[in-house]
């Protein structure tokens, strides 16, 4: 019986880890399907505190999981399969049968970026093709970037590009955006933003040595009118909306309409005694390392006074 099992290892589960750690908890991490989270999927992070020159994002995380283990985390390299959080003892089932039984648990478990599903995509990740305007935006200035999507965030990662971009392209398969009005207002009276509506990219084009040089769209695919056009880019952002990985838990914790975990108050407390939520799984809005890392303190410091209240 352990007092604190966190699931998930991006920087939410690393921070709860070393807060959680230092409290003497000696918590038990569980990697999940792709060990270090979002963050191994970008290259330089030049955004996080304390890195003057930036930082390699794999170094980062792994930085974060040193950290935690000097000061005594435990890792579980495995994949959470089923939880049981409905009495005081919760039991987390890993994909290899094993059973880990704590007093309290982290959700720490993210959110994955959706991907259109081009085989160009995976070709071009980290050479051009991003899902994080905020996080590699920097590497575009003065050149020539697309955002697919027609929501908020779209229409947000879209502006904050057209600030230091040269030409952005908004890629919006409706005739129209899905965003809401104010957001609208601004793309359409941005001058650097162009709407191709009705356009669905089929392909990236480029290679593998200079990266990302350009897309290939259809306009009214599937129509009568169906016309192929290209645009020269450098960067491919997809704002396409993100799947929180809450579904495991959502017979114990309450879920928006999106899945994203909803915590009570400003805390990370779910409404179930003992389970608590951090980073992008309970976060639709900042989905930021640095916010995701605030969040995983802030867990470890409510689930340390729960376990204390147990006493
Ligand atoms: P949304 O689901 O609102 O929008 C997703 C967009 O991506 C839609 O335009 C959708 O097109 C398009 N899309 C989805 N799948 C594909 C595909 N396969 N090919 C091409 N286009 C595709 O996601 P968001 O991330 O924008 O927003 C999520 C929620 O968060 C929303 O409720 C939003 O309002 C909120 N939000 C609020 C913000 C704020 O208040 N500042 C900022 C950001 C988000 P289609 O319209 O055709 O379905």
């Amino acid at each position: 019986m352990h007092k604190l099992i966190i699931i998930g290892s991006g920087p939410a589960g690393y921070t709860a880890a070393i807060y959680a750690s230092r409290a003497n908890l000696s918590p038990v991490l569980i990697d999940g399907p792709q060990m270090g989270g979002q963050l191994t999927t970008t290259t330089l992070i030049e955004n996080f505190p304390g890195f003057p020159n930036g930082i390699d994002a794999n170094l980062l995380v792994s930085n974060m999981r040193q950290q935690a283990e000097q000061l005594g985390t435990t890792f579980v390299n495995g994949i959470v399969v089923s939880a049981d959080l409905s009495n005081d003892v919760k039991r987390i089932t890993l994909d290899n049968g094993t059973v880990y039984e704590a007093q309290s648990v982290i959700i720490a478990t993210g959110a994955t970026a959706k991907y259109l599903g081009l085989s160009d995509e995976a070709r071009f990740r980290g050479l051009g093709v991003s899902a994080c305007a905020t996080c590699d935006g920097f590497f575009y200035r003065g050149k020539k970037v697309a955002v697919v999507g027609g929501g908020d965030t779209a229409c947000e990662e879209a502006t904050y590009l057209a600030q230091m971009c040269k030409k952005v392209y908004m890629i919006v398969r409706k005739p129209f955006l899905r965003a809401s009005k104010a957001m609208v207002k601004k793309v359409e009276s941005t001058d650097n933003i162009e709407i191709l509506y009705e356009h669905s990219t089929i392909g990236l084009t480029g290679d593998e040595l200079r990266g990302l040089d350009g897309a290939d769209l259809a306009f009214r695919k599937g129509s009568d009118e169906e016309k192929i056009v290209h645009i020269d880019i450098d960067g491919f952002f997809l704002a396409i909306g993100h799947t929180p990985n809450s579904a495991l838990f959502s017979q114990y914790v309450d879920l928006d309409e999106n899945g994203y975990i909803k915590t009570l108050g400003s805390g990370t407390a779910t409404r179930t005694p003992g389970v608590f939520a951090a980073g992008d799984v309970a976060d639709p809005r900042y989905r930021q390392a640095v916010t995701a890392a605030a969040s995983g303190c802030k867990a470890a410091i409510d689930a340390e006074k729960y376990i204390a209240s147990l006493q």
